[in-house]
C-alpha cells in the first residue's frame, strides 16, 4: 500500500532521516513513536511529499510518486492527513470546512458535498455541529471535524500526526474512538502517537523512530513489553 525505499531527507547539511525503510499494508495501523526531534513528523511528511525525499522512493498503491512528473495534487487525493493543530478554517463552518476541498478540487456539486460531509459529520459524532464554526467548538470537536474533513476526499491511507497531543486530556478519547472507529472500517493507517493504550490495542505494528532511523519495530505489546534495544527502552520509560 505504501512503501518508503531508503528515505533519506535533509534540510540543508542536517540529515534527519537517514535511510528509512517502510512497508505498510493495506487495512495496517502502523504506529509510530520516538523522541523529540526523532524525524517522526519529517517522515509521515515525506509520504505524501509535503515534504521533497533527498533521496530514496515514496510508493503509493505501487505508483512512484517521487518519480518526476507525477501530479501530486492528484496523489494527495488519496492521501488524508490530520495534524495537532487543527488547522480548520476559522471562517467557515464546519460543514464548509469539509465541502471545500471537494468543491472547488473535484468541481463536486454543492448539495452532493453537503450530503456527504453530513454523513461524515454524524459519523464523528457532529451531526449537530455542522453551522458552528471552529471557535464554536471544543478541542476535541474541531479535531473530529478535520478528521472528518480529510475523509471527504475519499483517502485509501490516513496519516495522523499527534492528532491528540494538543487537547485537554477528557477530550482525548472521543478522538481516539474516533480511530478506532477508522481503524477497525479498514483505513490504513499511520498515526504518531503518544496514546500509548491506542497503540496496543489498535496498532498492528510499532515503529520506535531515533535519530532518524528505524531503530526497533515489531508487535505493539512486544515492543512496549520487551524493548530490545536500549535507546527504546530509555524511551519507552519516559513516557509510560
Ligand atoms: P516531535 O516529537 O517534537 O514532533 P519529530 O520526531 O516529529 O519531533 P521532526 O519534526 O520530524 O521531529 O523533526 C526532526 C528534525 O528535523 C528536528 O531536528 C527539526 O528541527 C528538523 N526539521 C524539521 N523540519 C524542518 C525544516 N522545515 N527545516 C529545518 N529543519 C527541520
Ligand atoms: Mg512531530
Amino acid at each position: 500500500m505504501v512503501e518508503l525505499r531508503g528515505i533519506h531527507k535533509a534540510f540543508g547539511s542536517v540529515e534527519v532521516l537517514k535511510g528509512v525503510d517502510l512497508t505498510v499494508a493495506r487495512g495496517e495501523v502502523l504506529v509510530i513513536i520516538g523522541p523529540s526531534g526523532g524525524g517522526k513528523s519529517t517522515l509521515l511528511r515525506c509520504v505524501n511529499l509535503l515534504e521533497p525525499v533527498s533521496q530514496g522512493q515514496v510508493l503509493l498503491e505501487s505508483e512512484d510518486l517521487t518519480r518526476p512528473g507525477v501530479d501530486l495534487n492528484r496523489v494527495r487525493r488519496r492521501i488524508g492527513m490530520v495534524f495537532q493543530q487543527f488547522n480548520l478554517f476559522p471562517h467557515l463552518s464546519a460543514l464548509d470546512n469539509l465541502t471545500l476541498a471537494p468543491r472547488k478540487l473535484l468541481g463536486t456539486p454543492r448539495a452532493e458535498a453537503e450530503t456527504r460531509a453530513r454523513a461524515l459529520l454524524a459519523r464523528v459524532g457532529l451531526a449537530d455541529k455542522a453551522g458552528n464554526y471552529p471557535r464554536q467548538l471544543s478541542g476535541g470537536q474541531q479535531q473530529r471535524v478535520a478528521i472528518a474533513r480529510a475523509l471527504m476526499m475519499d483517502p485509501h491511507v490516513m496519516l495522523f500526526d499527534e492528532v491528540t497531543s494538543a487537547l485537554d486530556p477528557e477530550l482525548v478519547s472521543e478522538v481516539l474512538d474516533v480511530m478506532r472507529d477508522l481503524a477497525r472500517s479498514g483505513m490504513t493507517m499511520l498515526c504518531v502517537t503518544h496514546e500509548m493504550g491506542f497503540a496496543r490495542e489498535l496498532g498492528d505494528r510499532l515503529v520506535f523512530i531515533d535519530g532518524g532511523v528505524i531503530a526497533e519495530q515489531g508487535r505493539p505489546a512486544d515492543v512496549l513489553d520487551h524493548p530490545t534495544h536500549e535507546r527504546t527502552r530509555q524511551f519507552l520509560h519516559k513516557v509510560l
